[in-house]
């Protein structure tokens, strides 16, 4: 199946052939010719499908065969439930429509408002925004929707867990009866049954992965231990299996900065997105971890929904979250577009419940495992059903750890992990601790040259080749934020 095949017209043809985009996601196939149609959609996709473009291709095409917006007014409008999302959006509306004669904008909160109503007073054919400033716009009398003909309503799921319901509301009654919707969301609960019930007619139901099931590219595994241990564990595994560039998620926004800071101390260029942090700070530690320059991200799960970075290896959920359908989101983080990735969870005694209710709703047992020295004082309870625990497993350090020059810990012995070995997340090769690419040059000067041994122990050869001692230069976070 092409693009072509799917009835899209020439200039969005020619940007995905720039984009790369060889064929239509499974999401793109359906959503596509039913949003052309000009038909309600209500698809259970979540991020990673490419469901952004499954609603954007369609949109851009019929806003450009229906002629001109006229000033204040907005034609499409697509509500999401984070800054983040709303930035990533739009960047796919500007991406797929950079051939069109359309003019698109982006609004939430946290951010002057002047900027957006004067963009809106020219007339928009797309608007991105989030429910909250979407009705402060409109309050203000700086939009008007009276021409109107679509609306997408994305990660409707996280809409509702956020709060937004009585926003929703008030939007939707601002809106034309008259028009198209489609509603995006990564699982389906009641609430979301009775949302989809009350705005759509007549709708495509589109489903390219059973709701509530973890993507399946996924590998995920968890390693038990004291809540006091993480942080250590998760220093040890890093080094033992080489990880390279990862997302951390943690509960809370002081989590985060803790962890950032026990992560500096150790060497690892490290930064975090969390609520405290302004929207420009956020946006700002997410461009350096797309260009490499920080290992991790951490990141609460209110600050990382809709993140999009490409072909991410590894997600390590250093505290269980609070919400079990938010594990889901989380782990959705990598393996996206069918890559393969790597979702790790460490689990301490209270968070068995959440462990369970993550269990129930994934329908699956995450593959348990424990590591030597590190080995759980309050006993995390089994989550499998009676008579199907599967043995805990222990870690198995990846077999380019014997060649590395790091002091890796000795490799456990693989008890019967012949399917489960958790392999380097941070590349195949990646064993010691990970190098900025531009550092990678430096790091290998001073080997070859002053190399006086400074290089601290527990320093090896990332994934890259570089060398990068873990008590060595600070990292790349240490300028101010801004
Ligand atoms: P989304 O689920 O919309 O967040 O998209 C996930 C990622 O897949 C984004 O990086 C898109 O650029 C990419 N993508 C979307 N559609 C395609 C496609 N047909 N072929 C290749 N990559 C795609």
């Amino acid at each position: 199946m092409t693009f072509q095949a799917l009835g899209l017209i020439d200039p969005l043809l020619l940007t995905l052939k720039a984009l790369g985009y060889k064929q239509p996601t499974p999401v793109q196939k359906q959503a596509i010719p039913a949003a052309l149609a000009g038909r309600d959609v209500m698809a259970a996709a979540q991020t990673g499908t490419g469901k952004t473009a499954g609603f954007a291709l369609p949109i851009l095409q019929r806003l450009t065969m229906e002629g001109a917006t006229e000033p204040g007014a907005v034609r499409a409008l697509v509500l999401v439930p984070t800054r983040e999302l709303a930035e990533q959006v739009y960047e796919s509306f500007r991406n797929y429509g950079g051939n069109l004669p359309l003019r698109s904008a982006v609004a939430y909160g946290g951010v002057d408002i002047a900027p957006q109503i004067a963009k809106l007073r020219k007339g928009l054919d797309v608007l991105v925004a989030t429910p909250g400033r979407l009705i402060d716009l409109h309050d203000q009398g700086a939009v008007n929707f009276a021409l109107l003909r679509t609306l997408v309503l994305d990660e409707a799921d996280r809409m509702l867990d956020l709060g937004f319901e009585r926003d929703l509301d008030i939007l939707l009654e601002a809106l034309p009866k008259q028009r198209q919707t489609m509603l995006f969301s990564a699982t389906f609960s009641d609430e979301i049954r009775k949302l989809a019930k009350g705005m759509l007619r007549d709708a495509v139901s589109i489903q390219v992965a059973a709701p509530n099931t973890a993507t399946r590219t996924v590998k995920q595994w968890l390693v038990t231990t004291d809540k006091r241990r993480k942080p250590e564990l998760f220093l040890h595994l890093m080094r033992k299996l080489g990880w390279g560039q990862a997302l951390v998620f943690v509960k809370t926004r002081k989590g985060a900065e803790a962890l950032v800071n026990t992560m500096q101390e150790h060497g690892i260029a490290a930064d975090a997105i969390h609520g405290d942090k302004t929207q420009p700070a956020r946006l700002k530690a997410l461009e350096r971890f797309k260009r490499k320059e920080v290992q991790l991200l951490i990141a609460t799960d209110v600050a990382a929904r809709g993140l999009d970075i490409e072909a991410l290896p590894l997600v390590v959920n250093m505290d269980m979250p609070s919400v079990a359908e938010d594990y889901i989101h989380r782990i959705g983080r990598t393996g996206r577009a069918g890559m393969a990735g790597e979702a790790i969870s460490l689990v301490c005694a209270d968070e068995v419940d959440m462990l369970r209710e993550i269990e129930t709703l994934t329908r699956q047992n995450i593959q348990r495992f424990e590591e030597p020295g590190f080995e759980a004082d309050h006993r995390v309870p089994d989550t499998a059903p009676k008579g199907a625990a599967a043995p805990t497993m222990k870690i198995a350090a990846p077999k380019a750890a014997k060649r590395g020059p790091a002091a890796a810990p000795a490799a456990p012995q693989a008890a019967k992990t012949r399917d489960m070995t958790p392999r380097p997340a941070g590349g195949s090769e990646s064993l010691g601790i990970w190098t900025p690419p531009e550092k990678v040059g430096k790091a290998l000067r001073s080997r070859s040259g002053d190399d006086t041994g400074k290089r601290a122990a527990g320093g090896g050869r990332g994934a890259n080749g570089g060398y990068r001692g873990t008590g060595g230069t600070r990292n790349a976070t240490g300028g101010p934020e801004g």
